[in-house]
């Protein structure tokens, strides 16, 4: 194939607990549909990340015993990975990953997991309850419509510089409050869908490879690229 994306699958072997190794299988898939090759790593307990040996990062989701154990390794990976984003690299994250990248996370047990602080949300817990089912929400810039599935204790609460990924037309969201679900920061995504969010939001997925094609390869023509058609959302 023509062009290679390297993919850091972060935590991969801990934080795979719904389904989220659906995203890279659909970005697989895509990716083959743009001539493109995607190299996968797991960078997990112990490993080196370093921002220049990434196109593309993928961060999903856990339980909170999992979270708990990444949250002491991850800030050997802090330094890195903010400059990653701060430098426009292109990230999914859902759920767990999603909240670790934030301040904080506050678990079910009441205990405080630090996150990395790249971005500006917090995330606190309810009581005794979880929002659970199916999502619809809506980006009012692109007007597009995402669907999925949540599943989530924390309520996260954006702050600076962070908007969401779409406002909420049905289910919970980012806190069942304020109508707002995931986050984009600089080519961040961040989201409590599981489903997983790309099998069943294609041009998310595409955004994110064109994203990191584009930052790759800046002199490339990536017009049949950008031309691809999406399947609809269903
Ligand atoms: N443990 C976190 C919560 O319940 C994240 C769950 C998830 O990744 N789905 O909020």
């Amino acid at each position: 194939m023509k062009y290679t994306l390297n993919v850091a699958h972060l935590y991969g072997n801990l934080l795979n607990t719904y389904g989220d190794i659906g995203n890279l299988l659909a970005l697989k898939y895509y990716a083959k549909q743009m001539d493109t090759e995607l190299k996968i790593k797991v960078v997990s307990l112990g490993d080196t990340f370093k921002a220049a040996d990434f196109d593309l990062v993928f961060f999903g989701g856990g339980q909170d015993y999992e979270q708990l154990i990444v949250s002491k390794d991850i800030p050997s990976k802090k330094a890195e990975l903010t400059k990653y984003i701060n430098d426009g690299g292109p990230v999914l994250a859902i759920c767990g990953g999603y909240q670790l990248l934030g301040h904080y996370y506050v678990g079910a047990q009441g205990e405080k997991i630090p996150g990395i602080g790249a971005l500006d949300h917090y995330t606190l817990s309810q009581d005794h309850n979880r929002f659970i089912g199916d999502i619809t929400i809506k980006n009012p810039q692109t007007n597009e419509e995402y669907h999925g599935f949540e599943n989530h204790n924390g309520m996260t609460f954006l702050g600076k510089g962070e908007k969401p990924l779409g406002v909420v037309e049905s289910g919970h969201g980012n806190n069942g409050q304020d109508q707002t679900e995931g986050v984009i920061y600089k080519n961040v995504y961040g989201s409590y869908f599981h489903g997983p969010i790309l099998t069943r939001n294609g041009n998310l997925a595409k955004r994110l490879l064109i994203t990191a094609l584009q930052q790759k390869y800046p002199d490339a023509d990536l017009s049949s690229q950008q031309a691809l058609k999406i399947a609809p959302t269903f």
